[in-house]
């Protein structure tokens, strides 16, 4: 053995490579904050939080992730422009070219664990160049206790090198930054952004092959709670759809904000051990719980800050994708651990600018399979000109970015999940009412939150005959009332003020449906087919 422990400050990393002893092991956050601060490589915020900027990467670079195609890999792997083959000896050089520029600094070392269900952790080693990545390490992922430290094996290994930039021609890469998962050696190296979310998302897009792969285990891009009387609730979707603003809820525990799974013995559990919040105009009135999670201990990346420290969340100088990470113990009322019962009722939510899906709506099974393999959300366009139009985005399983297999594997467990567990499905429109982007307005948080209760308090009329009304163009059902709720904002036609403008933007938004489910006709059952939109503009 290699390594000598615990809380040494001197382990070694031979196995790695790595030859010198200049090595922080497992450092409390508090010291990392700190070296941070001694390093000029962050400030410290009004609220304690440590603000750092990520760099020349604000967010995820999907078009520089890879996957190495070896015996393990190479055919399982939906391959293609969401999972891009690299060469295992282009790996194993461009590795060694990391090790050697490493090899000449400080590193940050952190063993920590994902996934909270011990039938399926995984251990890993996080090596960071950096001393803030490694506190986003401690907060994001499962903190072992000293007792589990002792006899710690990682089994994986992330290599975190924001400093080291690729030479496209020499190594295989598209440019200088890359994230590529190796399944046979095991680890997750990422060289040329700072930006967080990449060892996150590396690790959670090794467990969503692994878990389906080897575990019979369904891995999800979604965010958890669970009731006072033991109801889990799921939700998924895209950046921005609102996961963990919603997840995050006073009234009911927290399970976790973005990635879990489901396995054979009706548990949900998550995989992490914090939350990554975005900031950007956030308020402590409407996201209290998310507010008060920003203290000591919290980073804060990419946010601008007045001359004492005051975040202004408004500002997206930097980028729009100001975020917050911080761990699960920030939030008062957790589920510990973050384990629930098979959920009762799964939310699909999107965040429609074109502003036409119902704010909430419920699903049939064949919807339900649909919905999910489309992954439906939409972007909003610059504001060239004063031009505004929405851009439909599609991305199946509501994480296209981090599913190595193909969607229809993970649609085909999730179905037989729900049929099992009988949930019911609802899909939720986080975006616009009373017109498009640029002439609607968002969905008040307050109506969203108000709609989600109703639902889990059994309040949507689930089996009154006529409580629903089903929906012209998308056959959805629409519930006619609910508590807390102005009836008219339940109907999004209703909303427009114009029924010629909505049906023709509800028609260009089924038309995009179509286009985008036509690579997946061929898989998909006529049951799934079945659940698209009902009508479509010829
Ligand atoms: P990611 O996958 O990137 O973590 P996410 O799904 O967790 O994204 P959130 O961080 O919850 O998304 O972001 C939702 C954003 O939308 C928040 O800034 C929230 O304040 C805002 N928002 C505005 N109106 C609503 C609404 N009606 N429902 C949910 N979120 C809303
Ligand atoms: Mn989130």
């Amino acid at each position: 053995m290699d390594i000598s422990k615990p809380n040494s400050e001197s382990i070694s990393l031979k196995r790695y490579g790595i030859t010198h002893n200049d090595i922080k092991y497992q450092l409390s956050p508090s010291s990392l904050h700190r070296i941070t601060l001694d390093k000029n490589m962050g400030t410290e915020a009004s609220s304690g939080a440590l603000a750092v900027n990520t760099g020349e990467f604000t967010g995820r670079s999907p078009d520089d992730r890879f996957i190495v195609k070896d015996s393990i890999t190479s055919d399982k792997i939906w391959w293609g422009g969401i999972n891009m083959p690299f060469e295992p000896s282009a790996f194993d050089k461009l590795y060694d070219k990391v090790i050697a520029y490493l090899n000449h600094k400080e590193l940050y070392v952190r063993d920590c664990y994902a996934c909270s269900d011990a039938n399926y952790r995984m251990d890993i080693r996080v090596i960071t160049e950096y001393p803030w990545s490694n506190q986003f390490v401690y907060n994001m992922f499962i903190r072992p206790t000293e007792e589990e430290l002792k006899n710690f094996e990682p089994e994986w290994t992330v290599i975190n090198a924001p400093g080291f930039r690729a030479i496209a021609e020499e190594d295989g890469t598209r440019q200088h930054n890359f994230a590529i998962l190796n399944f046979s050696r095991k680890i997750a190296l990422i060289g040329g952004t700072g930006y967080t979310g990449e060892i996150k998302k590396g690790i959670f897009s090794a467990l969503n092959f692994i878990l389906p792969v080897y575990k019979n285990t369904l891995p999800m891009h979604c965010s958890a709670n669970v009731g006072k009387k033991g109801d889990t609730a799921i939700f998924f979707g895209l950046s921005g759809t609102g996961k963990t603003t919603l997840s995050t809820d006073a009234t009911r525990k927290l399970i976790g904000d973005d990635e879990h799974g489901w396995n054979n013995e009706n548990a949900v559990f998550n995989f992490e051990g914090g939350c990554y919040a975005k900031v950007i105009d956030l308020s402590q009135e409407s996201e209290p719980e998310i507010y008060g999670a920003i203290k000591k201990g919290a980073i804060l990346e990419n946010v601008v800050m007045n001359d004492k420290g005051e975040v202004n969340f408004s500002d997206v100088s930097i980028t729009q994708n100001t975020r917050v990470s911080y761990p699960l113990y920030h939030i008062e009322n957790v589920q510990r651990p973050s384990i629930g019962h098979n959920p009762k009722n799964i939310f699909f939510l999107t965040a429609d600018a074109f502003g036409v899906l119902p704010p909430i709506s419920k699903l049939t099974p064949s919807q339900a399979a649909y919905h999910f393999i489309s992954g439906y959300t939409a972007k909003v366009a610059g504001t060239e000109a004063g031009v505004v139009e929405p851009i439909p985005s599609f991305s199946a399983c509501f994480g296209a970015p981090f599913m190595p297999l193909h969607p229809a594997k993970y649609a085909e467990m999730l179905s037989r999940k729900m049929t099992e567990a009988g949930v019911n499905v609802w899909l939720v429109n986080t975006g616009w009412t009373g017109g498009s982007y640029g002439v609607g307005t968002r969905m008040k948080l307050k109506y969203t939150r108000a709609m989600i209760h109703a639902v889990l308090n059994g309040d949507l009329g689930l089996y009154t005959y006529d409580a629903y009304h089903i929906h012209s163009v998308f056959g959805v059902a629409q519930p006619r009332q609910c508590p807390g709720v102005p009836t008219s904002v339940l109907s999004p036609r209703a909303t427009w003020n114009n029924d010629e403008a909505y049906y023709k933007t509800a028609f260009k938004l089924t038309n995009a449906f179509r286009e985008n489910f036509k690579k997946f006709e061929s898989h998909a059952s006529e049951e799934i087919r079945r659940g698209g939109p009902q009508r479509y503009a010829f």
